[in-house]
Formats: C-alpha cells, structure tokens, sequence
C-alpha cells in the first residue's frame, strides 16, 4: 500500500516558490501510515520548463530536508509514500518516476498491477520497452504515453481528448487496483482510478486569498487535504480520469458506465487514517461499528460461560477505537495493557520474518499493573501472518496475564492480495489452513473470535467491497496472479538476502 498526493495551483504570484512542493511534503506527513519504506516528491516549475525531485529510503522527515524542499520549485507537484508490495527495493522502485519523452510526465500510483509481467512483455514486443524497475508505475507510464500518442493530433498540444484516450487505454490493459496521480508540463495534474474504485482518490480544492482562484489537490485520504486546509470537494469516480489545467480548470470523465464499486474493505479496516472518510464512510465511526459487532459476538461467548474477560485491551494503535466501543457494548473496563513506542515503524512493514518479529518486542511494551492476574480481552483489527498476536500474547503471559482471548475485528484473511496490500501468498496466511481451534492454539489464546463478511458490510454501510481476501471472490481478472505471487516471492528472497 502507498500514499499519493498531487497538489496544483493557478494563481500564485512567485511561480518560483516551493509552495506545491512544500504542501506535498507536509500532506505526505498526514500519510506516512501508508508508507514507510521511501518517500518522493516532483515538482514541475513552468517558468525554468523543469522538473525539480527529491526520493530516497525512509520516512518523510528523513527523505526531506528545508533545502531540499525549498529546492523544488513551482505550481504543481507530486508525492508518495511508499510501502513495498513488489520490486525488489531498489532505488529505482521508488516513485514519482518521469519520462521526458515523448513528452514531459511525472506519476506516482497507489496499488498493484496483477498483470504486470504480461504487460512488460507486450510492450517489449511493441515498442521495444526495456523496463528500468521492478515498480509497476513503470508500465503505467508507458501505457499513458502509448495512449496518447496514438491518439494526439499534436503531441505538442495535448488537449483532454487526449488524457481520456490515455486512460481509456489504461483501464482495457491493466488489470488490478489502482490509483494514479501524474503531471504533464503545460497541460495539468491528473488522476485516474481503476474502475471497480478498490483503491481510494480525493479531490480537495482550496482558495487562493483574494484571487477568486484555487488551488487543487488529488491524495489518497481526506485526512490529507484537511490537513492542507483544502476543502473535500469528491471521490473520484471508479473509472474516472480528472484533468486540472494550470489554468484552473477542472475537466473529467468516467469512462464506464457506473457500476458496482468494490473498494478496499482494508481501508476501514487498518490501513487509513482514523481521521479520513473514505467513500464517504468516516474510518473511525467505522471502526466503532466494528468494535460493537464484535462485542455481540463476544457477548455469546460470556453467554455460554466460555470466557470471563475481566478488561478489553486494545493492541494499539488501530483496533483502539474498536476496543472503546467493545468495551462500552461489554460493560468491561477498557485498559492499554500495551504501550506503543512511537519512535518505532510498524513491524509488519519490515520485509523479513526476523525483523519483524524483533520489531513486534521493540514497538509494544507491556503494563503490568493492568495485566497482572487478569482475563484479557485482547482486540486487533486483523491477524495476517499471525506473528503480532502470538507474540503479544506472550508477552502478555510473560507479564502475569491468566488468559487470553483474541477479538479480531477483521474476518480471518485466508486468500493472497493482489492489489497492493502486503499478503498476497496463502501459505504465508495464518488462517489460511486452520480452523478457529488450530489458530487459538497456535497463538496460545484461550479463544479466538473474528467478524465475519455480513458484519463488515454493516459496518462500512456497503453491500459492495472488495473483500477478496477473505472471500476469494476478486473483482478483477487474476489469471496473472500465479505468475505474480512467483515474481513477488523471488523479490521477496532477495531483500531477505540482503537483510540476512
Ligand atoms: P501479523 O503479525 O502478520 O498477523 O500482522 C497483523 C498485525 O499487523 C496487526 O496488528 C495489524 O494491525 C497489522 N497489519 C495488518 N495488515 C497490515 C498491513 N498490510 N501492513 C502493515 N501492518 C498490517
């Protein structure tokens, strides 16, 4: 998963301040959550016909400094946040990546590409492309250059017609979740977003004083734009493209009919900010919803005399929210058994099993006045590979904890992903062979209660999602995941090689 901005201004009266830049790097602050392996931003400055960038490994504060930022001048940039789902993470996958020919185009993207070694073939075969990374936005900024090249009377003079063949190309090729932000010099910032809308796009807009212009912004979370003081103006549409010229001019289209939209139920889940709405779903209202369909289910258990909790314990800091609703439906006192060290990255980040674990010791340290000889409830949002929980829960015993009952506000994730969130191989899936039995066990809990598919639907207040992952029904075609899942996997092995 990653984080996108695209940020674009019209009337500003120092085209030669970094003002876009500075906006993108402060926005890309508010989404580090959704990202933390590298950071970039790309600015385009109309007067000097240049584009000004700066990417690296590491968090935003780390990639970016004052004289790097002040550096990159003009009205339009772009930023991401990256989270590596593939390529095996080299400086070269990490985005905004450009091209200066056959015209000027910066892009940064959100998602994965479940098609994406069949498309580098075919356009090896057809333009002779040799790819440069191992990063899918590669192939989507040559399917945007084929688009619209095979479309544009004048590829100096590029007009919206243009853009929609662009994107139109781009949505019967690729196959996968996406959301994708770009710049061309001299014509605007775009955004395009894949027509079942799994992954999220914004658009926020915010006056320039006195002007009676504004300035836009394109990000992957409202909590961004907020944040920007720009005001929430859309979703983008599944299967829209948006166009804002330098003039300010907002000009768009979606290019299918309006189907079912299957978003991501993962945003709500974990992956955004409790301060953003996606779809307008507002995350933590989400999340509170969940936390009470989740205390009916424990309540059957209290019920029938199979678990006594004597306090629910949230493992921070995601299922918190969850947690407080869980309490209150439940009557059990709500206590931070864990205490997060927030200097610390989230573990699962990390690309290998062993750092991952040391990771889960580092970042949680316990309370022991609020474990000791107590039945805890411990609430998280999701268990993927089931590293956190067992470890938690041995942490938990380890500091006096009598029992352990594991309430997961996520349906047990039993089937890979293939658009841009970190577990797409089954074997790599804690429930993807056990039964409810097995999986207490194994994490050395007394119990393990999960939500299943109908509360998540109720909780969103969505009949259609994505929910692949635990159903196994993908609203894309996956014929490419085998080969996919293969090639992640070899790029998996060679970062684990070099952290060894
Ligand atoms: P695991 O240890 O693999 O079972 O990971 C589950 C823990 O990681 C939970 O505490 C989640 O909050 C968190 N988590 C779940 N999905 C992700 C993800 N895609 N990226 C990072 N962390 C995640």
């Amino acid at each position: 998963m990653c984080g996108v901005i695209g940020i674009i201004g019209s009337s500003h009266p120092d085209k030669d301040r970094a003002w876009a830049a500075y906006d993108c790097y402060r926005g890309l602050l508010t989404l580090q959550h959704r990202g933390q392996d590298g950071a970039g931003i790309l600015s385009y400055n109309e007067d000097r016909k240049k584009f000004h960038y700066e990417k690296s490994f590491g968090l935003v504060t780390n990639v970016f400094t004052e004289k790097n930022v002040k550096s990159m001048l003009g009205n339009a940039a772009l930023a991401h946040v990256r989270y590596a789902t593939v390529g095996g993470g080299g400086l070269g996958d990490l985005q905004p990546m450009m091209v200066g020919f056959p015209f000027g185009l910066g892009m940064v993207h959100n998602g994965n590409l479940v098609n994406y070694h069949s498309l580098g073939r075919k356009l090896s075969q057809n333009i002779g492309l040799q790819l440069l990374s191992e990063n899918d936005l590669e192939i989507f900024l040559h399917l945007w250059c084929e688009g619209i090249t095979k479309h544009a009377r004048d590829r100096r003079r590029i007009v919206f017609e243009d853009i929609v063949s662009a994107a139109r190309f781009i949505t019967e090729e690729a196959k996968g979740g996406y959301a994708v932000c770009g710049l061309m010099p001299g014509v605007g910032l775009f955004g395009l977003r894949d027509p079942d809308g799994i992954r999220p796009l914004v658009l926020g807009r915010r006056e320039v004083k006195g002007s009676g212009k504004f300035d836009y912004c394109l990000s992957s979370e409202t909590h961004a734009l907020n944040f920007l003081g720009f005001e929430f103006v859309r979703d983008i549409a599944p299967g829209e493209v948006i166009l804002i010229t330098p003039s300010g001019e907002v000009l768009s289209k979606e290019l299918l009919p309006r189907g079912k939209s299957n978003p991501c139920m993962f945003e709500w889940i974990y992956f955004s900010a409790a301060e953003s709405s996606i779809v307008g779903k507002d995350v933590y209202s989400v999340r509170l919803r969940l936390g009470r369909l989740l205390a009916k289910r424990v309540e059957k258990l209290m019920e029938r005399g199979e678990i006594a909790p004597d306090v629910v314990c949230p493992v921070p800091d995601t299922s918190r929210t969850a947690g407080i609703a869980l309490a209150e439906v439940l009557g059990i006192n709500y206590r931070e058994g864990l205490i997060k060290n927030r200097y610390v990255q989230r573990s699962f980040i990390l690309d290998n099993q062993k750092e991952r674990e040391r990771a889960v010791a580092l970042k949680l340290s316990p309370v022991r006045s609020e474990i000791e000889g107590k039945n805890i409830l411990l609430v998280d949002d999701s268990i993927v590979r089931g590293t956190t929980s067992k470890r938690i829960i041995e942490l938990l015993k380890a500091n006096g904890a009598k029992e352990v009952t594991m309430a997961v506000t996520c349906p047990p994730i039993r089937h890979g992903c293939y658009y841009g969130i970190d577990f797409p191989s089954k074997e790599e899936l804690f429930a993807s062979d056990r039964g409810d039995e097995e999986m207490s066990k194994w994490i050395n809990a007394n119990k393990i209660v999960f939500l299943q598919e109908e509360d998540i639907k109720e909780a969103v207040g969505l009949s259609s999602m994505c929910m692949a992952c635990i159903n196994n029904k993908y609203p894309t075609p996956i014929e490419d995941a085998e080969e996919f899942v293969h090639n992640r996997r070899i790029d998996k092995d060679l970062i684990e090689g070099v952290l060894q």
